[in-house]
């Protein structure tokens, strides 16, 4: 196969870092990162080769807000979710948790929005949140 003309764009998002060992700034994008068998994610510096580490997986060990968490609505690409689209799930999981009274609880995180609505016995108890954070750790 021989490509005449290439007009595929690949969205490559690069992140920057600044090497821990010479000061050297770069950046790298996914396909740079190694991933060892405790799942470390490092990048080698362009400039001095050292590992830098650019990922620990979260454990209930090493767990740390803020940094641990992706914080929602911050982070690039983070879709607003406006006022009519949060009364309209609000809603849904009212309606949602009447079908299901057995449980505990509706949730729904989209974009920068975070809403909740809790079956409690005498009422639904709602929750919204705008530039929330999150984490999860594996069992
Ligand atoms: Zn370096």
């Amino acid at each position: 196969m021989k490509i005449i003309k290439n007009n595929y764009e690949k969205e490559e998002i690069s992140e920057r870092y600044i090497c821990e060992e010479c000061n050297s700034v770069f950046e790298y994008n996914d396909y740079d990162i190694s991933i060892d068998a405790d799942g470390v994610e490092s990048v080698a510096c362009p400039c001095c080769n050292h590992r830098c580490i650019v990922s620990v997986p979260v454990t209930e060990k090493n767990i740390e807000f803020p940094k641990s968490f992706y914080h929602f609505g911050e982070n690039k690409g983070a879709v607003k979710i406006d006022n009519n689209e949060i009364t309209s799930r609000i809603k849904e999981s009212i309606v949602w948790l009447k079908r299901h009274p057995e449980e505990p609880y509706r949730y729904m995180g989209s974009g920068d929005t975070f809403l909740c609505v809790f079956n409690h016995e005498d009422e639904y108890y709602i929750m919204v949140a705008k530039n929330y954070f999150d984490a999860s750790i594996d069992k």
